[in-house]
């Protein structure tokens, strides 16, 4: 088993939470592929007749509660689901405005920078996490 998943099912079962079909085929999508997928998406590469869409709403709702994926909104209205950075790493998104192509990118231009004072914060404010999405052709 992939140790993300290995991590997860952990989780799961520590919060109470039973590993059911759908669960598990949406964790085998979510880390299988690299940039981040709509739940119709996520539904469709399942590729299983057994499970319906509203599973994979469900399942997407649950591990985004326990912060087992990131909710992204990139501007088309539509929600897409990734692995937490926990189990995916850090990384920014580069979006194409023509064909709406998403790309994950593991380089951070402000890795060990400080932002805060980058962007005026005050100083008691101490920069936790950030997200970067870049949006072009
Ligand atoms: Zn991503
Ligand atoms: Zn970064």
């Amino acid at each position: 088993m992939i140790p993300e998943i290995d991590r997860i099912r952990t989780l799961l079962t520590a919060a109470g939470c039973a590993w059911t079909r759908p669960r598990a085929q949406v964790l085998a999508v979510l880390t299988a592929v690299a940039h981040p997928l709509r739940v119709e998406e996520i539904h469709r590469r399942l590729g299983d007749p057994r499970i319906n869409l509203s599973s994979v709403y469900r399942a997407l709702h649950l591990f985004h509660r326990l912060n087992v994926v990131r909710r992204l909104l990139l501007g088309d209205g539509a929600a897409r689901y990734e692995l937490a950075e926990a189990y995916r790493g850090h990384h920014h998104h580069l979006v194409c405005d023509a064909c709406g192509r998403i790309e994950d990118v593991s380089r951070c231009p402000l890795e060990g920078r400080d932002l805060g004072a980058a962007l005026g914060a005050a100083a008691a404010f101490a920069v936790r996490s950030h997200s970067l999405e870049l949006f072009g052709l």
